[in-house]
């Protein structure tokens, strides 16, 4: 029995990379884990985890000898650290990797809603054009004031792609970053939407930041802003987004997250104000395929005693 588990929805390349060089065991889900022989349970260190489900300290002790959950993606909210830590589990990620593809994607967002990119296509494809003449006018985007809230690794590379594209650039952070002396830093996530045009979110999700862009934060941007999220359903009030999408008080959104995908809310579908997208920040080839390679990099040192590349906690 091997004693690394690969869970979750891989490409074929993973999967065969995974079983190559550690003989993983594939496994659709975190659910299967249950149904495997006990002692091939207990036998398991490691594994390596792809998905949204959550996994907590239940599933953690099916596999009383795992010392490693090394995760395919930079966010792990899907993965309960506290019970990793107290059970002696070592959790990695994988950063940076993914930067630029999630970046290029948020910034794609606000240009597909500022300028209607989505529907002027479709009403073009549906034969409209020579019929209805122009389409109607859009909205600029180039040179608006633009808050990005959370300027981790991501939110630096979507401010710096939103520098060119001459936007006033406002923060939102914990603390002042090491930035360019005309972006603006905003401690308070209301101040930061009463301060720009638009807001690009990419805070980590997670317990800390459930509803971090409240009813009140997309108040504070107004009826001309648009919301563009790539971090996580979890940390806008989604009740409050739908909300003020209907009502004329937000002119728009371009979302790559939701609650409970892909099982989303379906108001989000026939909105016209929105562009939706089902989760594909870091779904390019060269990115995913850098993915996988830096969490076998993890798994490879945790079984070799070597310290991890990337760990969480
Ligand atoms: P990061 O470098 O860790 O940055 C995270 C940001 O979140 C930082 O600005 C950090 O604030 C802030 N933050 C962390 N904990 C917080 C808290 N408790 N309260 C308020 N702010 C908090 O992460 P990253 O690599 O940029 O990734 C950001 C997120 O993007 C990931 O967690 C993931 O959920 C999401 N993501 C989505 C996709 C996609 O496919 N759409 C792909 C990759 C990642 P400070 O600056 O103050 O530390």
């Amino acid at each position: 029995m091997t004693n690394v588990l690969a869970v979750g929805q891989y490409s074929d390349i993973d999967v065969k990379a995974l079983a190559d060089e550690f003989g993983a065991v594939p496994l659709a889900d975190l659910s299967q884990i249950a149904g495997l022989p006990e002692d091939g349970r207990a036998a398991v260190t490691a594994l390596a985890y792809k998905g949204h489900h959550a996994l907590d300290g239940q599933v953690m002790d099916l596999l009383p000898g795992l010392k490693l959950i090394a995760n395919f993606g930079v966010g792990y909210d899907a993965i309960n650290v506290s019970d990793a830590s107290a059970r002696g589990i070592s959790v990695t990620n994988t950063p940076n990797v993914l930067n630029d593809d999630v970046a290029d994607l948020a910034v794609a967002l606000l240009v597909m809603e500022s300028r209607k990119l989505t529907a002027s296509e479709n009403w073009m494809r549906a034969g409209n054009w020579p019929a209805e003449g122009a389409y109607p006018l859009a909205r600029k985007m180039s040179g608006r004031k633009v808050g990005v809230l959370g300027m981790g690794r991501i939110g630096r590379e979507i401010a710096d792609r939103l520098a060119a594209f001459k936007c006033e650039i406002h923060y939102q952070s914990r603390s002042r970053k090491d930035a360019p002396a005309d972006w603006t830093y905003h401690a308070d996530p209301v101040e930061l939407a009463r301060s720009v045009d638009d807001l690009v979110i990419a805070v980590v999700g997670g317990p800390d930041t459930v509803g971090f862009v409240s009813a009140e934060v997309i108040d504070a941007l107004g009826a001309d802003g648009i919301i563009v999220n790539i971090a996580r359903g979890s940390v806008i009030d989604e009740a409050a987004l739908l909300d003020a999408l209907e009502n004329g008080r937000l002119r728009g959104a371009g979302l790559d997250v939701f609650l409970n995908e892909p099982d989303i809310d379906a108001r989000f579908l026939s909105m016209p104000n929105v562009t939706i997208l089902p989760h594909v920040g870091s779904a390019t080839a060269e990115t995913r395929a850098a993915m996988g390679d830096l969490q076998r990099q993890n798994v490879r040192a945790h079984l070799a005693g070597r310290p991890l590349v990337t760990p969480v906690n």
